[in-house]
């Protein structure tokens, strides 16, 4: 039986992966999914059932059809037309598609190929990406358009540039660094010409940032800065906001903003940023090094980058190994899920970025324990005041994997002091406005594109359903089973099985296994 399940498996990945190239259900000229409670992405709170009517690619009804516990009266409902086809969603929970505003389309190092990581975050419900560059403009555009086209699995993607790059074919300036403002300009013309959506900052010296940020803002691009230490002394999340960045990524360059007592940060005499344990471990003691939670320069700085309709994009979920590794490592998707050489990339390295594990122990957990509640108090109370906070999750690098990491992150949130609605508010609206787009998506809403996910569990009341692994439940008659997970993720209009792309995501990385006997080892351990 094992080896008939690994020569299927074998089949499957020498057809390409794709077990039969499956590209889910639809169009529709009509679409009626029928019978749903809905929690919608502006934080009103759930209603049902409510029969959904879309035509192609478009909301045209959404039509209240009962109360709690009635049973739905046929005539009260929307008619279906010809050519039309109903999802029967009866008791099953609605939300708009999820925007991950922190995509990377896998990874050359990771041995993540594209159809792996639209599968996974499809199969959990994240319906738009945005891009922040991993791996060129060319490539992310090439993939852009054929999700446009439905060639292929895939989220809808914003492809943001990471600012400076050049490429075979995108070369703005003949390879040259940039140095001069003019320079910086320039690079951000030809990067709007070749239709990027937006840039993804490293940050750089101040003139060429003020430069850079000026002239896409006079384009009407967005943007995205990882304030990256090297540049934070100089150019902190503030002065990006102030040249008009519009969202920025993790947390590097709020702590800096938010120095009273110092200038840099308080680095060891033999700190080196080469060596990815210092970084990481260092960057564990910096916001106790800011100004503390609601004193006068904490409100100050918030309260300035809230009037400057500025996101936050705190992709928390990323950095939960430093404070929790082995919830990390040993989560259960990993032996089914992650493939080979993701799982290679994630061991302890002197080179792989994030694998900091050179010694991480007890001591450096517990600075990232206070470190993480000195970031969710800003990112909630950011929330409390009007400011917009988004859901990213950065997946491929520190454990943590491609669409699991999704619901991981609205959990972090949710533990930041989000209510449930607020959460998914972050996944959804806030994604839409701080991309652009929120006249089409982020919420369900007459006029707006079908991005949809449904699951058959309430996820208010335990986000832990919108996991692929699902939550684990002892029934009424003493059965343990696992409920939930999503069901059906709609993008465009068409309709996805999300369980059979992980099963697809499944067969992937069993092929992979298969081609080396190879078994999930946690490092360090012998045979
Ligand atoms: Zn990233």
């Amino acid at each position: 039986m094992k080896q008939l399940t690994i020569l299927f498996s074998l089949l499957f990945f020498i057809s390409g992966h794709a077990q039969d190239n499956y590209l889910g259900d639809g169009p529709y000229s009509q679409l009626i999914i029928r019978g749903v409670t809905l929690i919608n992405g502006d934080g009103s709170p759930p209603r049902g059932p409510i029969d959904i009517v879309v035509e192609n690619n478009k909301i045209v009804s959404i039509e209240v059809v009962g109360y709690d516990g009635i049973p739905i009266k046929d005539e009260d409902r929307p008619k279906l037309k010809t050519g039309g086809h109903e999802l029967d969603a009866n008791g099953m929970y609605l939300l708009p598609g999820f925007i991950d505003m922190h995509g990377h389309i896998g990874g050359v190092a990771q041995g993540a190929e594209p159809e792996y990581v639209f599968k996974l975050w499809m199969a959990h419900g994240v319906t738009t990406v945005r891009e922040p560059s991993g791996r060129g403009i060319d490539f992310a555009l090439d993939l852009k358009n054929k999700s446009e086209k439905h060639e292929i699995v895939a989220p809808r993607i914003f492809a943001y540039t990471a600012f400076g790059q050049t490429s075979s074919t995108f070369n703005p300036l003949n390879d040259a660094p940039i140095t001069t403002p003019e320079q910086a300009r320039a690079w951000v013309r030809a990067n709007a010409q070749r239709g990027a959506d937006g840039i993804k900052f490293f940050g750089a010296e101040p003139e060429i940032m003020t430069a850079a940020l000026d002239e896409n803002k006079k384009l009407g691009l967005r943007s995205a800065c990882h304030h990256a230490q090297l540049s934070v002394a100089r150019w902190n999340v503030l002065n990006s906001a102030r040249a008009g960045l519009t969202s920025m990524e993790h947390w590097y360059g709020l702590p800096e903003a938010l120095f009273t007592d110092r200038t840099v940060q308080d680095y060891p005499l033999d700190y080196n940023y080469q060596n990815e344990q210092d970084r990481f471990e260092e960057a564990g003691k910096l916001w106790k090094q800011a100004a503390p939670p609601y004193s006068e320069h904490w409100n100050t700085v918030m309260n300035e980058l809230i009037a400057l309709d500025f996101t936050i994009d705190p992709t928390f979920n990323i950095y939960e190994a430093s404070r929790d590794l082995q919830r990390a490592r040993r989560a259960e998707w990993h032996e089914d899920y992650t493939l080979p050489s993701l799982w290679k990339f994630y061991g302890p390295s002197k080179i792989s970025h994030g694998s900091y594990w050179h010694y991480w122990g007890t001591e450096q957990e517990i600075e990232w324990k206070q470190n993480f509640k000195l970031w969710m108090t800003f990112v909630n109370e950011y929330k409390n005041r009007g400011g917009r906070v988004t859901v990213g999750t950065d997946s491929g690098f520190i454990y943590q994997l491609y669409g699991f990491a999704y619901p991981r992150e609205l959990e972090l949130l949710r533990e930041a002091g989000f209510h449930p609605l607020e959460v998914i508010r972050a996944a959804t609206l806030n994604g839409a406005e701080a991309l652009g787009w929120d006249d089409k998506i982020g919420s369900v809403q007459i006029g707006k594109l079908a991005d949809f996910v449904i699951v058959e569990e309430n996820p208010l009341a335990n986000l832990k359903v919108l996991y692929g692994t699902g939550a684990i439940k002892l029934t009424d008659d003493n059965k343990v089973v696992r409920v939930g997970g999503v069901k059906y993720t709609i993008k465009d209009g068409i309709i996805y099985d999300a369980k059979r792309l992980l099963a697809d995501v499944k067969a992937m990385v069993d092929a992979e296994k298969a081609k080396t006997n190879w078994k999930l080892k946690q490092p360090g351990v012998e045979d």
